[in-house]
């Protein structure tokens, strides 16, 4: 993709510090960290976002989140971390280039606060839901 900034960094027309490589994925840090260490994952062929992406690939960057998260555990020592991953615009996805974070959390305070909206369960039907969404 020519004016997509994650493949610009995948082909080193931009700069970013880059903690992880190989032929199919890369990881590398946040230009605005939330937290220390906070990181990028993101596949090298160009997906707009997970459910666009390859199963091989997904599954292949789940083994990395975990061995990238392990590593930020043992070295930074947060306490936590987050998971995130941004679909379109209203989730918040700003870069359309498949990417999911690590952001590590070292206090309750800091680092990835969520803000969850409870709806009101009277008007939401759990089982006409389930129905509509259950796959068998
Ligand atoms: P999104 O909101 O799309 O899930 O997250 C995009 C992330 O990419 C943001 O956290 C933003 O700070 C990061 N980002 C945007 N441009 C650049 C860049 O040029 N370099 C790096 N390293 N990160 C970037
Ligand atoms: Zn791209």
């Amino acid at each position: 993709m020519n004016n997509c900034i994650f493949c610009k960094i995948i082909n080193r027309e931009i700069p970013a510090y880059i903690i992880y490589e190989d032929d199919d994925v890369l990881a590398f840090l946040d230009i605005e960290p939330i937290s220390k260490g906070h990181t990028l994952i993101i596949p090298k062929k160009h997906y707009q976002n997970l459910t666009e992406t390859s199963d091989e690939l997904i599954m292949k960057m789940g083994v990395i989140n975990k061995k990238i998260a392990l590593n930020i555990l043992n070295k930074l020592k947060p306490q936590g971390l987050n998971y995130l991953i941004n679909q379109e615009a209203i989730a918040g996805q700003v870069i359309f280039h498949y990417h999911q974070h690590i952001i590590p959390k070292y206090d309750a305070k800091n680092g990835l606060t969520i803000n969850q909206n409870i709806i009101n369960n009277d008007s939401y039907n759990l089982e006409t839901i389930k129905k509509e969404i259950c796959i068998k």
